[in-house]
């Protein structure tokens, strides 16, 4: 199944800068086998939860996916200024300068039991960002959960740090 899925996912170089391999996933969601053995695989090994937490913008389309499959309901972390209503924010460094991400106020009840979705853990930046976002609407976050993991980077190690697992289907170095 992770053949599949690994099969289904090209390397672009050069994107978004000169240096980087930025791996793409518009061919796997553009498979509908392919796109279903991933949310499969995720499900898997999702563990207990009692919401999914989408990051924008492609966490929003393997959290969506996700909670259909297990039949949870999905909350949406935004960049800011997007949402609607009331919202909690986080603001947190990027190598050059500062982003910030936004959730609901009301998205889910203290105590709530939120697994994370995205698609690529890298540095772990955004990840950290959305788990202390998470923690501030008073969501237990337990786990976080990526397509793939670029091991070369922190983010598992960032993650661990804060009381979180992180799982990811695949791992490049
Ligand atoms: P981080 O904050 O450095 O861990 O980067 C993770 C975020 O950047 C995720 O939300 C991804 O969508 C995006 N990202 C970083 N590298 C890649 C890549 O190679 N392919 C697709 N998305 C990436």
């Amino acid at each position: 199944m992770l053949d599949t899925i690994s099969a289904h996912i090209r390397v672009v170089p050069d994107f978004p800068k000169p240096g980087i391999q930025f791996r793409d996933l518009t061919p796997l969601l553009a498979d509908g086998p392919a796109f279903q053995a991933t949310t499969a695989a995720l499900a898997e090994r999702a563990g207990e939860f009692d919401m999914i937490a989408g990051v924008e913008a492609r966490g929003f389309l393997f959290g969506a996916a996700l909670a259909q499959l297990t039949g949870r309901g999905l909350v949406i972390v935004r960049k800011p200024g997007k949402l609607p209503a009331a919202t909690i924010g986080h603001d947190y460094d990027l190598e050059y300068g500062t982003d910030r991400l936004e959730l609901h106020a009301d998205a889910f009840a203290p105590g709530t039991r939120v697994l994370l979705v995205d698609d690529v853990l890298a540095t772990g930046g955004t990840a950290e960002a959305a788990v202390t976002l998470l923690r501030k609407a008073g969501g237990m976050v337990e786990r976080a959960m990526f397509v793939m993991e670029l091991d070369g980077l922190p983010g598992a190690a960032r993650l661990r740090a804060m009381g979180v697992e992180p799982v990811s289907l695949l791992h490049y170095p």
